[in-house]
């Protein structure tokens, strides 16, 4: 049932709980700022004027409010991400172009891309493009010319592999698209025919991504450059999330009779591929990671709103590919938006939560110093007061005493000087 409505939420709705999540974690770690901000105050002003706040406490507290701003900025960062892998013209540009719903990236002809192209939204509508060297805003026009500069430069010094793992970042209006609009950053990768540099991609682009899509070409079978990427990715990361799109489905439209069997061959091949060999999901959960799509199918119809393209003739069947490119765009929705906020958020709170106790700790000791302090005050006070009620007891005796000699003295000199009155 994943084409109705869940619990009641509209559609679309997964991708913005990553955003609502962000939220509430900013708001949250704004207070908690706010309140470590008024402890380290509190601390600075009491160890100016008290033994009981060592200036080590005040630099741990300082340091823990530093993490926390560490933090926000992290969490500002925070996208989602996914990775698209597969053979050189299997389609994957034209997937992340339809998935955008527009001509973002350079597709067809002969084209290869060979580095690295992120498409993400523009912080100002501002379409440009970003290399990894420098933080100029470099003209879009200069895409095409970039993608292929790396490769002929390293032809050039006679390395063919390196740069292949460079970067080059598109920033595009988000307007447009849900996915830019949600923090989804979407990734192309060179041809996994291109490079078999799979370690240095990995370590270097796909760590911290939430998905994998493996755009396949229904007309062949899979490779095993496509299988050993892969086996490298499952092998660095636990439980990738994959999906496997087997694009340029409409291709087989021409032999309707052979399609199904096709299909079920396809579907089979997959299934062992995602639960036997990289163990990455179960038999029951494959199916709604495998589509049959085209992409240049989904391309043409929605970009056509925006760039009047002539209408080509649709081959028997696009209906359904429609259907399953939208299966599979919702599919990728949820899976995408509870992963990243798995994998990023999670890490937030558990480091939260260790500031948190680390200056519980901090404040507990500073307040039993403080008792002590205060007990040890009172003792004196107390022992001082004792002293001082002894001391004046005992001048009261004193008193007294010195009062009743002077009595007797005064008595006897009487009694003497009566006595020797009446001598
Ligand atoms: P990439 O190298 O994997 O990025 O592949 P591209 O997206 O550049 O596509 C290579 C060629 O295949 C282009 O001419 C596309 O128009 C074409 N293509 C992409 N998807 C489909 C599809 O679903 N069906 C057909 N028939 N052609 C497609």
């Amino acid at each position: 049932g994943s084409k109705s409505m869940r619990g009641g939420r509209p559609q679309g709705d997964a991708l913005r709980r990553f955003g609502d999540a962000k939220k509430r974690m900013g708001d949250i770690f704004v207070d908690l700022e706010g309140y470590v901000a008024e402890l380290v105050d509190s601390f600075v002003q009491l160890s100016a004027d008290y033994d009981f706040v060592e200036t080590s406490q005040v630099q741990e507290a300082q340091h823990n409010r530093n993490s926390i701003t560490v933090i926000q900025t992290m969490l500002k960062r925070d996208h989602m991400k996914v990775v698209f892998f597969g053979r050189t013209s299997n389609g994957k540009s034209t997937v992340i172009n339809a998935m955008l719903h527009s001509r973002v990236l350079p597709a067809g002809m002969g084209h290869t891309t060979s580095c690295f192209l992120q498409v993400e939204a523009s912080p100002d509508d501002e379409t440009f493009i970003m290399t990894e060297n420098t933080k100029d805003r470099i003209s879009i026009e200069k895409l095409n010319a970039l993608a292929h500069a790396s490769d002929h430069d390293n032809k050039a010094k006679g390395s063919a592999s390196m740069g292949e793992d460079s970067l080059v970042r598109i920033f595009w209006p988000k307007n447009d698209s849900k996915l830019l609009q949600n923090d989804v950053v979407l990734l192309d990768s060179p041809g996994v025919d291109v490079s078999p540099e799979f370690d240095s991609w990995i370590d270097k682009h796909c760590l911290d991504a939430d998905v994998f899509v493996l755009v396949c070409n229904a007309e062949a079978t899979l490779t095993q450059a496509e299988k050993s990427f892969f086996n490298r990715v499952s092998s660095k990361l636990s439980k990738p999330n994959i999906f496997i799109l087997n694009n340029r489905w409409d291709a087989s439209a021409a032999e309707p009779e052979e399609m199904e069997q096709v299909r079920e061959q396809h579907m089979t091949q997959f299934r062992r591929f995602l639960v036997q060999d990289l163990q990455v999901c179960t038999g029951e959960e494959a199916k709604d990671r495998i589509f049959f799509v085209s992409a240049r199918e989904v391309l043409n119809s929605r970009a056509k709103k925006i760039q009047q393209s002539p209408s080509t003739m649709l081959a028997e069947g696009h209906l359904l590919r429609a259907q399953d490119f939208h299966n599979f765009e919702q599919q990728f929705e949820t899976c995408i938006s509870k992963s990243a906020i798995r994998t990023k958020f999670e890490g937030h709170i558990r480091r939260g939560r260790e500031i948190m106790l680390n200056l519980q700790k901090i404040v507990e000791s500073v307040h039993a110093d403080a008792l002590r302090e205060k007990e040890t005050r009172s003792l004196l006070h107390r022992s001082k007061l004792s002293e001082l009620r002894q001391s004046q007891s005992s001048f009261l005796q004193f008193e007294t005493k010195s009062r009743e000699n002077a009595d007797r003295l005064r008595a006897e000199v009487h009694v003497k000087v009566s006595a020797d009155f009446h001598d």
